[in-house]
């Protein structure tokens, strides 16, 4: 490592404390500082680059330093930086939500904005319970599925069920409830999961505000996968007990997997749906929220019956991100992305087979753009995927596993060969552990 870049990581220890780490790993694990980035390469000080297996953080559509993209926030840049969202618009932003709501689900024809995906889960909640409250009704509760992630802020985590990150908070975060998740890909899982679902709605439907779901893939919960028939029975007993269906594709959305959005894979609208990280190609924090006229309707009063929806974020539609979303869907467009993806995802498929052969294997499973490799037979303390991300790290990938799973988000714009790197690299970590 550079003498410049050494320095720079014994300051940046000295003074940041980074997202979802426990610092003290950083005695002996060290930070990678990356210099520059072009395509699915991310390279050091060191003259070493390493393809970005996780889109970094699964922002990143079209890869790094995307031209397109980069010269469209370059011309906003001198034109319209950053404008108050109350009271005034712009010209980016009003085309973004014209856009949108053309390709979002039939119903969603709203768009409210704010600038990550934690928010866009909290203005979802809220405007459900107070969508509730504005007609006569408290429901106090929200319903979420077992294994399942929404983001960090108190509400957010809430309604999530990662134990790794909530069970610390246990005794402030808001009311919820969890209802069994589909356990795999199968259509009987998912009419079992939805049998469940339906027993507690008949119970508790009306102390509910909303359910809040991961369409088809839970993803910071391990890559967990299910049918997209689970999402169609859902809507219909949201439906039936008056309760807000919520699919939170901050994760999913924009083509992970395979369609522009999961819930087009089981044919339903929710009453909202959140879209986030993939949404400016990993340029800037967006977020929106869209939905429906009803629950717009349901706010739409004069000012003195106070029921309008009082939330604001000082960034909201902040016109360089939505340039860059505006890019991103030029290039979706453009280059037929949904279309060609198909190709990568088959490519991806055939190269996973492999995976089945190795002993501490014990699952593998691909939805669209998002595959995942579930290791057996390792406690929590061996930390399997943090030898694997230092084994691929060394031969110049970067994979970040969830505890025992391996998985994939590449780039888009990734090549044969590049999954060929990435598949073989994490083959050989895994071989390598039964070696141990
Ligand atoms: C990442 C994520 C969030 C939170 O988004 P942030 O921008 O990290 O706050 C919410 N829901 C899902 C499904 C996510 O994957």
């Amino acid at each position: 490592m550079s003498f410049f870049a050494n320095e720079m990581i014994a300051e940046d220890l000295k003074y940041i404390w980074h997202p979802c780490t426990q610092m003290k790993d950083h005695e002996n694990i060290p930070l990678v500082a990356i210099k520059s980035a072009k395509g699915v390469y991310l390279n050091d000080y060191n003259d070493n680059s390493y393809i970005d297996g996780v889109s970094s953080w699964w922002v990143n559509l079209f890869g790094h330093c995307n031209d397109y993209i980069g010269s469209k926030i370059k011309q906003q840049l001198d034109t319209l930086e950053h404008v108050i969202f109350a009271g005034f618009t712009h010209e980016p932003i009003v085309t973004l939500s014209q856009r949108l709501c053309k390709l979002a689900p039939e119903g969603l024809c709203k768009c409210f904005y704010a600038d990550n995906g934690s928010s866009g889960v909290e203005i979802a909640l809220k405007m459900s319970f107070q969508y509730h409250k504005n007609s006569g009704k408290i429901r106090p509760f929200f319903l979420s599925l077992e294994n399942s992630y929404h983001g960090e802020t108190l509400g957010a985590l809430s309604v999530g069920d990662v134990t790794l990150y909530k069970d610390v908070f246990n005794e402030i975060i808001i009311k919820t409830i969890q209802t069994s998740s589909p356990k795999n890909q199968t259509i009987d899982e998912a009419k079992r999961a939805a049998c469940e679902l339906e027993k507690l709605l008949k119970q508790r439907g009306d102390e509910i505000s909303a359910f809040i779901i991961e369409p088809l893939v839970q993803c910071a919960g391990s890559m967990k996968m299910y049918h997209p028939l689970y999402v169609t029975l859902a809507r219909e007993l949201c439906t039936k007990y008056g309760v807000h269906l919520i699919a939170d594709e901050v994760a999913v959305g924009f083509g992970r997997t395979g369609t522009m959005f999961a819930c087009e894979q089981a044919s339903v609208s929710p009453d909202f749906m959140v879209l986030s990280k993939g949404i400016t190609g990993g340029y800037l924090p967006l977020c929106v929220v869209l939905t429906t006229q009803d629950v717009y309707d349901r706010f739409y009063c004069d000012y003195l019956e106070y029921k309008a929806f009082l939330h604001s974020h000082s960034y909201t539609g902040n016109p360089l991100a939505c340039v860059a979303a505006n890019a991103v869907l030029d290039i979706f467009e453009n280059e037929n992305v949904i279309q060609n993806n198909q190709k990568t995802i088959a490519y991806i498929a055939e190269k996973l087979k492999k995976f089945e052969g190795l002993s501490n294997v014990q699952e593998v499973r691909q939805t669209g753009m998002v595959s995942a490799i579930e290791l057996c037979g390792y406690s929590p303390q061996e930390r399997v995927g943090l030898k694997i991300f230092e084994y691929a790290l060394a031969r110049g990938v970067l994979l970040r596993p969830l505890g025992n799973v391996i998985y994939f988000m590449p780039p888009y714009i990734i090549t044969c060969k590049e999954i060929d790197k990435v598949l073989d690299t994490a083959y050989d970590a895994i071989s390598s552990l039964v070696l141990l």
